[in-house]
């Protein structure tokens, strides 16, 4: 009986094998495939294929003749725009270019490169390709070893917001510009960011009865960060800001409506822009760069070195794809490089309000690695505050980065442990937060919240995720009763409602609750109900080089460095020990724009 049952399962078994190979050869061979001769390398034809990206599949279209890959399309994905732009844009040619599925993936936008990447090997699949021979790398193509030579008014190094604020604003000053950016596409962690832009503006404050002055935006960020920032760039931050939300808006710019409280901003004067992420920034730059001449952008180009002449900084020596490139700079340079938070090495050097944080993730761009540091070494510029990092308790607890969050606003959304209790005020700063999220089990989150936000479920979130697509990749939860929801993540429901309860009582009241929380709008309690996981994760470095209110780089002795301006996160001395949520894009905006300023006028 037992030799044939075996029998009866070995014969099921090749069935099942002649089947596949039968749907395989099915579905490999394309409606405008030929027969391929035994010698051919492809099955020729067009093939669709997909695999997971970033934020879902990407789809590709593959066409091969017998002998070659001819051509990759890329039919759907849901990339987020511009971040991803160059995965998509070099990918699918340097796949038909170099005949390889082993083509470097592009930096910053590595998930999608490996996506596109992993689709096209399906679709070769297909086709009936040698999937291993094409997997082989290929020596990359060398560069030519020469060196080319630029002058220009002024060189920028780094395309994120503080470097393109420079560049626009040297411009309108009157300066030729040079930008340098080592990554393939501009952006830097500011196409990344949320987007929230602080800036106490009446038009649109006083229209939400939000009392607000530039002299609580000075007190709440010198104090947040425990009056350690320097007072007159603070001041000249505060200032700035609205000013500078209005010169993007005549550059073409647009935010929404009304301003809103960003975590950790403390108080509702953060301006969303209407484009996702930060990319409305880097879109509206772009934007003018195009339509006015005078600024050039060299991409996939690193500052090495800083050119120096009796003391003064002349130019920049770099390395691009095709070899060196060497800038001179007749007024003078700017470094707006960003800031460490990507650069283990450094966190590690530098960190001193925190645990080790070698092993944290971060929700950094790859290239913030701290090279503006090392850049200013030669010219021994003053660095201030470097031990200051900030953490967010916001992290994927898969990447780090902030995608996959569920929160829209400080407001109406909880924390809990893993007991489901509450254990922080939620409105407090980012350093309490994430001080106390390193206290609960496993140091582990969940963001609970209601359907106030979202009504239908389909409504994105700043990284284009719907809250139905975050549920059905497990990346958050719902439940119709709290009940559920405390059932679908694992924690005491008893624990969970009694937390939702409070909270809704003090609602009404306006607070302070027990954890000194202030900032409440609407109770918990419209169902289905929403939790999605979160962990602390390294994001913003608030020391650097110190500079004067015109962006000027100081010495160790306090004395200007002709010729050399910084912007950025690669600055310190404004933030102090704790960054308000909302306050860096300011920042990068306002001293963007004054060292452009500064260097076109040769400052
Ligand atoms: P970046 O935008 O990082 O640009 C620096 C550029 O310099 C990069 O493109 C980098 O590749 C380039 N570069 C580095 N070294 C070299 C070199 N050697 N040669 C040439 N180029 C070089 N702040 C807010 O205020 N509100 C928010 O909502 C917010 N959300 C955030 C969300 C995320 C996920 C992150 C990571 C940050 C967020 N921040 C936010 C912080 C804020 O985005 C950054 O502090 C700010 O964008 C930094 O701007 P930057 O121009 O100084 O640096």
């Amino acid at each position: 009986m037992k030799h044939i049952k075996q029998s009866k399962r070995i014969i099921c078994a090749l069935l099942c094998i002649v089947m596949a190979i039968f749907v395989v050869a099915c579905q490999s061979k394309p409606a405008d495939s030929s027969e391929s001769s035994s010698s051919a390398m492809f099955t020729a034809g067009t093939y669709v294929s997909k695999a997971a990206g970033q934020n879902g599949d990407i789809e590709v279209e593959v066409t091969v003749d017998e002998e070659s890959i001819k051509d990759v399309k890329i039919l759907k994905h849901n990339e987020s725009p511009e971040i991803s732009d160059p995965a998509i844009e070099r990918i699918p040619k340097a796949i038909v270019d170099q005949q390889s599925l082993a083509v470097d993936t592009i930096s910053g936008a590595t998930v999608t490169s490996n996506g596109i990447i992993a689709a096209v090997t399906e679709a070769i699949k297909l086709a009936g390709g040698d999937i291993a021979a094409l997997s082989v790398k290929k020596d990359s193509v060398k560069a030519s070893g020469e060196t080319t030579e630029y002058t220009t008014d002024v060189v920028i190094i780094g395309g994120g917001g503080a470097g393109l604020a420079a560049a626009v604003s040297a411009n309108e000053n009157g300066a030729e510009v040079i930008l340098i950016e080592k990554m393939p596409r501009l952006g830097g962690n500011t196409i990344l960011s949320g987007g929230a832009f602080n800036a106490v503006d009446p038009g649109r404050q006083s229209k939400q009865g939000i009392e607000d002055s530039v002299d609580k935006h000075y007190t709440q960020t010198y104090e947040g960060g425990d009056k350690l920032g320097k007072p007159d760039l603070i001041r000249t931050l505060v200032e700035n800001a609205y000013p500078a939300v209005e010169w993007l808006e005549s550059l073409g710019m647009k935010f929404e409506d009304e301003v809103f409280t960003v975590l950790g901003g403390l108080w509702p004067r953060a301006h969303r822009p209407s484009d996702p992420l930060g990319t409305g920034f880097i879109k509206t730059y772009e934007k003018y760069i195009n339509e006015n001449d005078g600024i050039k952008v060299l991409l996939d180009t690193k500052a090495t070195e800083l050119m120096v002449d009796g003391g003064r900084v002349v130019g920049v020596k770099a390395e691009g794809l095709e070899g060196d490139v060497i800038l001179h700079a007749n007024n003078g340079v700017v470094i707006a490089s960003g800031g460490f938070a990507g650069n283990v090495e450094m966190r590690e050097k530098y960190n001193e309000s925190w645990p080790s944080l070698t092993d944290l993730k971060t929700t950094n761009h790859p290239g913030a690695t701290g090279d503006g540091i090392a850049l200013v070494e030669v010219v021994d510029a003053n660095l201030i505050g470097m031990e200051q990092l900030q953490l967010l308790p916001m992290g994927d607890p898969a990447t780090g980065s902030l995608s996959g969050n569920i929160e829209k606003g400080v407001e109406n959304r909880i924390f809990v442990n893993k007991s489901g209790d509450r254990f922080v005020d939620e409105g407090a700063r980012r350093d309490v937060m994430t001080k106390a999220l390193l206290e609960q089990e496993d140091a582990y989150m969940w963001v609970v919240l209601d359907s106030v936000d979202y009504p239908t479920g389909d409504e994105k979130n700043n990284f284009n995720e719907s809250m139905n697509e975050l549920i059905e990749q497990g990346r958050a939860f719902k439940g119709d009763t709290l009940q559920e929801l405390a059932e679908a993540i694992d924690v005491p429901a008893d624990n969970l409602i009694k937390a939702v309860e409070e909270f809704n009582k003090v609602v009404e009241t306006g607070g302070p609750d027990a954890f000194g929380r202030t900032l409440f709008d609407q109770k918990i309690d419209q169902a289905p109900f929403y939790a999605g996981p979160r962990v602390p994760t390294v994001h913003h470095t608030m020391g650097g080089i110190e500079i004067n209110t015109s962006a000027q780089v100081l010495n160790k002795d306090g004395n200007v460095i002709p010729g050399l301006y910084a912007a950025g996160e690669v600055t310190g001395g404004i933030h102090g020990t704790n960054r308000l949520g909302g306050n860096a894009l300011a920042d990068i905006a306002v001293f963007g724009r004054i060292a452009g300023e500064s260097a076109a006028t040769k400052k």
